[in-house]
């Protein structure tokens, strides 16, 4: 990863921009509202090494990042039944997988400018998706706050996940 290059830095405010957008498109269009957005978004996130280890036509780097993948696409149906934290979590180590990938030698096929993006990206969103976390938690422990739609005051059905906002 070009740490401090003028393309390392534009990746970095790319990466941010883009988890930026995604999560105001995500919260003004309600997509957030459907607890499977972040783990979704989780899964396209893990897959794109495979694409660049197909890409580069390396045999050697494609199945360990398949599995990789699939570690993360776990950790997403995990955090969408069980616990949402779990797919902040994710993305974060995301991040940390960039990291890895920045030296350009571990997987044949990823743009020198990916690693750097991707971390900001997954930050990015990791922290979006834990503050939406958190203000559903410090709604749920103020019944008097006014519900932004009639939909979000409703009790989750019994049995069915939580979305980010009640
Ligand atoms: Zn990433």
């Amino acid at each position: 990863m070009p740490h401090g290059t003028r393309e390392g830095i534009v990746s970095y405010i790319i990466g941010i921009a883009t988890a930026a957008l995604v999560a105001l498109l995500g919260s003004v269009a309600g997509f957030d509202r459907e607890r499977g957005f972040y783990p979704a978004i989780l899964m396209v996130v893990a897959s794109y090494y495979v694409l660049f280890a197909a890409i580069g036509d390396s045999a050697n780097s494609l199945w360990p990042e398949a599995m990789v993948m699939a570690a993360f696409v776990v950790t997403a149906v995990l955090g969408f039944r069980r616990n949402l934290w779990l797919v902040v979590v994710g993305l974060a180590a995301h991040g940390i997988l960039d990291l890895f990938h920045a030296s350009g030698t571990v997987t044949p096929g990823v743009p020198a400018w990916w690693p750097a993006f991707c971390l900001a990206f997954d930050i990015s969103a990791a922290a979006y998706c834990a503050y939406l976390l958190l203000w559903r938690a410090g709604k749920a422990g103020s019944p008097d706050r006014r519900c932004r739609r009639t939909a979000d005051c409703e009790a989750p059905q019994h049995g069915a996940p939580a979305g980010l906002h009640p």
